[in-house]
């Protein structure tokens, strides 16, 4: 690519203080959530403060990231320039086992994205999904496969 026609780029998430221990540990290939020490509540998204007891400073805890498929989207065209040639590619809303949700990619075994419709691949309301990681340009983001 030339300076004057950059590769496309894909839009990261930008941690701050909040954040960081997550982002953190997806690049170790760790899910971790928070969970409240005083009430026991598990915290989704990050936050300095349990949104039920409003005890400070909730751990953040290793999760496995099993979970079901609670909805789901294909992306198809038009998309983002740097996603053109990944389409069509499936969004997950997943819920882990702990009982918060997150969203992610639908990835083959390696993590990376599948380009797909979903259909082949079984995917369905309540599947059962196993956690990966998928390394978008240098950002590792939890994404998920279909548990067999
Ligand atoms: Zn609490």
């Amino acid at each position: 690519m030339s300076a004057a026609n950059p590769a496309p780029s894909f839009p990261i998430p930008v941690p701050d203080a909040d954040t960081q221990p997550f982002w953190d540990g997806c690049a170790r290939g760790e899910l971790l959530i928070q969970r409240c020490a005083s009430c026991g509540r598990w915290l989704w998204q990050p936050r300095p403060i349990c949104s039920r007891c409003q005890t400070p400073d909730p751990p953040w805890t290793r999760v496995s990231g099993a979970g079901t498929v609670a909805s789901w989207t294909v992306i198809r065209p038009p998309t983002l320039a740097a996603y053109s040639e990944l389409v069509p590619f499936v969004v997950l809303l997943v819920q882990l086992d702990e009982g918060v949700r997150l969203l992610g990619y639908l990835v083959d075994e390696r993590g990376d994205l599948l380009r797909t419709d979903g259909v082949a691949e079984g995917l369905a309301m309540g599947s059962r999904v196993v956690l990966r990681f998928h390394d978008q340009a240098g950002t590792i983001l939890p994404s998920w496969t279909l548990a067999v």
